[in-house]
């Protein structure tokens, strides 16, 4: 493989030569794209097979991310850079007149998640294969990532379809001698065998085959190479003899046609069901083929193996993992859970009552009938051992059934399968135990824990922002780079007024590159010396994007109307797919929208104001938005974000948090001191108090600013449909605004001032920055994952 910038030129050369029968200058440059990409799969793939053959002979344990989702996107600059020959392939690019830019411009996202669960599988590979620990990741390989999001020129969010396999996929590898047989729907038999043993026989069920498709996942500075592994539904050479075959064709191809737009609801049940079946039961019976490739039994596969949930979207793999030991390898009920209870290990991502995952009885029974045998029993001698402890609380039997009204709850199987349960942040760890799980904690005490989540440094900072990384190199020094931990060091320079400078000099240009980005996506013009106020994350209610909107509606309003009113200018940028279902969050973007137009256009304001939406939010959005923006928004309802990531991407990248005491903010908040951010708004506590009693109404009639802001909603002020936002009208009005955007509206107002107080003294903001920078580390995904290496997994470093 090649070592220097000379190498790579002449077998770069070949390889085109050889894929395409052409020199590099006839070649298209998505030829070059493939060639490159191909060239850098094969370079680590190198390690590829070294990594799994030693862990295979140590004996090692190996952990198994099962996630619905991996939110990955890019991989070409990540791989250089992790395997260290980005410098090499730029310089011999360079050299042959291509533009490495240019290259890396012509991957497409992979975007196999809709959002930070999907992110924080993506950060957790990284910093698995960083770590030299065997982790991988098992998940499906959709045909089509999750939609991409096109603004119309009314502002409507429209959908399009993300072909992101168009050009093929060059970092994964087929593997049809690892493929599984799945059964679905049919019956099941059950009879005894000489032995007296029950015998269950799924018979008359659909058969779909599952190909693997691996990706290598290298990491920084280190041979260790682990895989994701993609699953792939094809026809079965077992043909239905009761369908026509193109139905059953057309079956089959739905099962990954695509992501599920919709991270809160579960839509479209019955395909979704079938999904999470689908690449949970490939995942166990490769795992466990594997497993006995190498041991004579299963007895000790919870020794070598720790498969971890990421939410209850891959939980049937515990009733699988128990059909798989009872139905195949003859293990009793008793031998088989213990090892199913300490193989497993859950992840709580919300307390969202509508994400709770529910499938009616009837679609389990049909499309997995010997599961739900499974799960039946699971729950009866669940149901049992409760009686037995707490004889006589019926209440409580009812409330951690998996089994009621006629619904499986997901939750409630996780947690009674797994050996471990935990929450993304600490408020989020101690919120499930006091209320969604507090049945549980009586029960388990010991499962429950928490693991506040991380992301990776690595592309959320040094391959993101070279910029910031070099200035952090050139005050600190590179030890950082491997350990991240030592970024704290930079503690010591934040009074240094030339690296303050230094500081805002590198955010501009962020910023800069930003605004072209802005002007390239959109046709609007921002200017970089305003405020760059971002709220960037999935659009929900819970959120609150909308009580953004308002402020700036106020703040629009005032400068009209009182000319004693000034305001540090700035540009509000906002960035967030909707669910395609979910019209009150569409409406918002719209809304969102209509303020960019008539604000924007408004000559009386526009030196002052500016609001931006940047279409289809996706990792490759986020690198560079994240690292451009001052002030970074995290402003939902206190209790109803688990942790957020966003939030940490903007802090390592020196954004200033103007947040509320909800999810992994509080943790920023504890660690940069409150001096550093701007929290405001009612904590978990107040909102409990003030929810009975809650009357939206009367903060609109006593607070003229609300009224004037909500008003406007409806009076034709942002389009001439005076009844296109009657539903934002109303569900703050009529439905008694849920997430209490007016019971926070002055303690924002305020926070947005004090944002302006602080940003005008340009050396105690950049000051704050570098702090935020500094204190970081926290929220690398490598202390994340070191936490669960230790506490859960139990598995180690390999060397290579
Ligand atoms: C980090 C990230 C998220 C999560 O953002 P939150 O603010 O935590 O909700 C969602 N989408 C993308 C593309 C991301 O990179």
């Amino acid at each position: 493989m090649f070592k220097s910038k000379e190498e790579f030129i002449q077998e770069f050369e070949l390889r085109i030569a050889e894929m395409y029968g052409r020199s590099i200058e006839q070649s298209h440059h998505t030829e070059k794209y493939m060639a490159l990409g191909e060239m850098v799969r094969e370079y680590a793939s190198l390690n590829w097979k070294a990594s799994k053959e030693k862990v295979a002979k140590e004996e090692d344990k190996q952990m198994f991310y099962f996630s619905m989702e991996f939110l990955i996107g890019r991989l070409l600059t990540n791989n250089l850079m992790n395997l260290g020959i980005y410098n090499i392939v730029k310089e011999g690019l360079d050299e042959l007149g291509i533009d490495i830019n240019e290259l890396e411009d012509l991957e497409s996202d992979a975007g196999l998640g809709n959002g930070g669960l999907g992110r924080l599988a993506a950060c957790f590979l990284d910093s698995l294969a960083s770590l030299r620990l065997p982790g991988n990741g098992n998940c499906i390989r959709y045909q089509y990532g999750l939609f991409r999001q096109k603004i119309d020129r009314d502002g409507n969010q429209v959908e399009v379809p993300d072909q992101w396999l168009k050009l093929g996929n060059v970092w994964e590898v087929r593997k049809p001698k690892h493929a599984v047989d799945i059964k679905f729907g049919g019956h099941v038999n059950v009879s005894q065998d000489a032995q007296g043993h029950f015998v269950f026989d799924h018979v008359d069920a659909e058969h779909i085959t599952a190909v693997p498709y691996d990706m290598p996942i290298v990491g920084r500075g280190t041979n260790e190479t682990n895989t994701l592994r993609l699953w792939s539904a094809e026809a079965s050479d077992i043909i239905p003899s009761n369908k026509d075959f193109r139905k059953y064709l057309a079956e089959v191809q739905e099962i990954c046609l695509n992501v599920y737009p919709d991270d809160s609801t579960p839509e479209g049940k019955i395909l979704r069901l079938k999904q999470q079946y689908f690449f949970v039961c490939a995942g166990l019976n490769a795992i466990v083929r594997a497993h006995l490739r190498v041991y004579p039994n299963l007895d000790n596969l919870a020794d070598k193996v720790a498969i971890q949930l990421n939410d209850t979207h891959p939980v049937l793999a515990i009733p699988e993992l128990m059909r798989i030991l009872m139905d195949e390898h003859h293990y009793e009920w008793m031998d088989a859970w213990n090892i199913v209870v300490k193989v497993m290990a859950y992840t709580n991502h919300t307390i969202l009552q509508e994400a709770l995952e529910k499938w009616p009885v009837d679609y389990v029974r049909q499309l997995l009938p010997r599961i739900y045998m499974i799960i039946e029993e699971i729950n009866s001698r669940f149901q049992s051992k409760v009686g037995r402890e707490y004889p006589g609380d019926n209440d409580m039997a009812y409330r951690v059934a998996i089994i009621r009204d006629n619904q499986v709850h997901m939750a409630n199987l996780a947690v009674i399968g797994s050996h471990s349960i935990n929450g993304v942040a600490q408020i989020h760890s101690e919120i499930i135990k006091k209320d969604l799980f507090k049945d549980f904690v009586k029960i388990y005490p010991e499962r429950f824990n928490n693991k506040t989540n991380g992301i990776t440094q690595r592309r959320w900072l040094y391959y993101s922002n070279p910029q910031l990384t070099k200035l952090i190199e050139d005050t600190i020094g590179n030890k950082f780079l491997d350990n991240f931990d030592h970024i704290e060091d930079l503690m010591k320079h934040v009074d240094d007024v030339k690296l303050q400078q230094d500081f805002l000099n590198v955010k501009q240009e962020r910023k800069e590159i930003l605004a072209k980005v802005i002007l390239d996506k959109t046709g609007i013009e921002v200017n970089p010396n305003t405020i760059f106020d971002v709220q960037a994350k999935r659009l929900h209610a819970y959120k609150r994007q909308l009580l953004n909107a308002l402020h700036i509606i106020y703040q629009y309003q005032r400068l009209k109307s009182d000319p004693s009113y000034t305001i540090e200018p700035r540009t509000y940028i906002f960035a967030a797919k909707a669910a395609p279902a979910y019209v009150f969050a569409k409406k918002v973007i719209k809304l969102i929208n209509k303020l960019s137009s008539v604000i924007n256009n408004d000559p009386a304001v526009n030196d002052k104001l500016k609001v931006v939406f940047i279409p289809n939010y996706s990792v490759s959005i986020a690198e560079v938005l994240m690292n451009a923006a001052d002030v970074s928004e995290q402003i939902s309802t206190a209790g109803k974000e688990a942790s957020g990531t966003g939030n940490m991407k903007f802090m390592m990248n020196g954004a200033i948090t103007l947040g509320t005491l909800d999810g992994a903010n509080v943790e920023i908040d504890e660690l940069v001191g409150r001096e550093n951010d701007v929290i405001f708004g009612l904590t978990v506590d107040e909102v409990t108090a003030i929810k009975p009693t809650y009357q939206a109404r009367e903060y609109y009639e006593k607070d003229m600013r609300i009224k004037n802001a909500i008003d406007s909603l409806i009076d034709g002020t942002w389009i001439d449909n005076k009844e296109e936002f009657r539903i934002i009208y109303d569900e703050l009005l009529y439905r008694n605004d849920e997430y209490l955007l007016l019971a926070d509206f002055d303690a924002y107002v305020k926070a947005q001032e004090k944002i302006e107080e602080k940003y005008r003294n340009r050396s105690e903001w950049a000051k704050s920055c570098l702090i935020n920078i500094a204190k970081s580390n926290y929220f690398s995904s490598d202390r994340t994952i070191k936490q669960y290496a230790e506490d859960i997994w139990h598995i180690h470093s390999v060397k290579i």
